[in-house]
């Protein structure tokens, strides 16, 4: 789509997980020659991957997401898991699973896509839905690590719900928040 924004809706840990997740891929794979590490400043968990969206549909989208503020503030304790090469047959990244036991997360993400697939033209994925925080992505073709540390037991609230925008850029994707809740 011509004038389009590819767009992505994610929960942002807070900034000592971010960067306790960034030491452990430091550690996990170093300056492997085969992966490319995102910046600390940039991780994220995504919800909703939206795609190419035309500039219009922002106005929608961030009052939707206010519209999620309750469902929100009831994510707490969410748990950094064990780490994941995905898709796991010829991975492409290397994330940590983050659990949510008690299914706040699930039920934002149930919600958050129910209402944007109600008012954009964009379908939810049929995958059920996985949390995860890429840490890493993999040049293709390259092996990937065989052992890796254990991630650092962790839980975290997150720090805010954001609608992002992504460009592509031959260095790696550059993330731009355009709102979010609490407000920024
Ligand atoms: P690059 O594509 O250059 O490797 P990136 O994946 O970080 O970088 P985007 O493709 O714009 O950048 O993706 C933004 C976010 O949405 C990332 O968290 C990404 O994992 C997720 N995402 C991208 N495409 C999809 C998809 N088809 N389904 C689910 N999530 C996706
Ligand atoms: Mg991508």
């Amino acid at each position: 789509m011509s004038g389009g924004l590819r767009l992505f809706v994610a929960a942002e840990p807070p900034e000592a997980v971010r960067d306790e997740l960034a030491l452990w891929a430091r550690r996990a794979i170093g300056r492997s020659a085969a992966a490319r590490r995102i910046a600390a400043e940039s991780l994220h968990l995504t919800l909703c991957f939206l795609g190419e969206q035309p500039p219009a549909a922002f106005e929608e989208i961030a009052a939707l997401l206010e519209s999620m503020v309750e469902l929100f503030f009831r994510v707490e304790d969410l748990a950094v898991g064990a780490p994941a090469w995905l898709p796991p047959r010829r991975p492409r990244v290397l994330a940590v699973e983050v659990g949510d036991p008690d299914g706040t997360l699930g039920a934002l993400h149930a919600s958050l896509a129910r209402e944007l697939a109600a008012s954009l033209a964009w379908q939810p994925r049929h995958e059920r839905f996985r949390p995860h925080i890429t840490l890493a992505r993999m040049r293709p073709g390259t092996e990937r690590a065989r052992e890796l540390p254990p991630t650092p037991p962790l839980a975290f609230t997150p720090a805010a719900l954001t609608l992002f925008r992504s460009d592509l850029e031959p260095s790696g994707a550059v993330y731009t928040p355009l709102a979010s809740i609490p407000p920024i």
